[in-house]
């Protein structure tokens, strides 16, 4: 039987959260810090990822702010290039930075929806493509995309977020099933309605939101970053060296609910 405190066991991996400096991923990166993870918060915002640095070594983590906008291939590859320079290796990726342009599709513009789609759909590509010869050289890796409950269900005022959360969704079981060979682990979170900056947006752009979303939640309540913690340890550990391509949904039964 393995010793499974061990198998959740983060001590000596360095994880790479993009948009680590707030919300969910920051949610994510308190997770693995605790669990013994050393954390690079790859943000755009210096304050945010500063405040978030000095969280996370509040946990006991090592966790160093690396600057990167996900949209551009050159910033992403210096980031992992950066991350292996200073901290030796690079054994997690969560690919987490996303935004929403809220309009119903005939309102949307060409460029909107590009670049919606570059910074939650392109993005993951760019990062666990520039993440693969590292992973693979060390002997395998783990790769955590964030898909959203539009990686389900579709929403008037979100067509090009919607497809870039189906993309991720294809993407995550493309990259699973290439790279499980190379023990690369390839997974998807889906998370239900988190109180973070984009769904305070989305509530003061969105009459009556709030209130939906609240009624159809069996466990009554909208989560919160650090509800993302305990899945990311799980996909980011030995413990779920058996588990890819999957796409789990942490939502309070959002998902469920009819
Ligand atoms: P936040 O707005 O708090 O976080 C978004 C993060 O993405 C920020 O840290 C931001 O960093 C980063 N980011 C955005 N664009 C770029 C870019 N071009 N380059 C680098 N970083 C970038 O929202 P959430 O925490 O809610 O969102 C995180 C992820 O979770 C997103 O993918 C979102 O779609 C997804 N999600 C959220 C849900 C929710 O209910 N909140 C539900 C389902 C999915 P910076 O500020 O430094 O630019």
């Amino acid at each position: 039987m393995t010793d499974l405190k061990q198998a959740f066991d983060l001590a000596g991996r360095v994880a790479v959260v993009t948009g680590g400096n707030g919300g969910i991923g920051l949610g994510m990166a308190r997770g693995m810090a605790a669990a013994g993870a050393a954390i690079v918060v790859a943000g755009r915002n210096r304050d945010k990822s500063r405040r978030a640095v000095a969280d996370l070594e509040g946990l006991g983590a090592v966790a160093v702010a690396i600057e990167v906008d996900v949209t551009d291939e050159a910033s992403v590859v210096a980031l992992v290039a950066q991350t292996v320079e200073r901290l030796g290796r690079l054994d997690v990726l969560v690919n987490n930075a996303g935004i929403n342009i809220r309009k119903p599709p005939h309102e949307l513009d060409l460029r909107e929806w590009r670049q919606v789609i570059d910074t939650n759909l392109t993005s993951a590509f760019i990062a666990s493509h520039a993440a693969h010869p590292v992973m693979k050289k060390q002997g395998g890796g783990k790769i955590i995309n964030i898909g959203s409950m539009m990686s389900i269900f579709g929403a008037a005022f979100a067509p090009a977020y919607a497809a870039s959360k189906g993309g991720i969704v294809q993407l995550t079981r493309s990259m699973a099933t290439a790279w499980a060979p190379h023990h690369i682990q390839v997974n998807a979170v889906l998370p239900g309605w988190i109180d973070t900056e984009l769904t305070t947006n989305a509530r003061r752009e969105v009459p009556g939101l709030h209130e939906r979303v609240l009624s159809r939640i069996p466990e009554g309540r909208w989560g919160a970053g650090d509800d993302m913690a305990g899945v990311a340890v799980f996909l980011a550990s030995r413990a779920s060296d058996y588990v890819t391509g999957t796409a789990i949904p942490v939502d309070g039964g959002y998902s469920i609910m009819s």
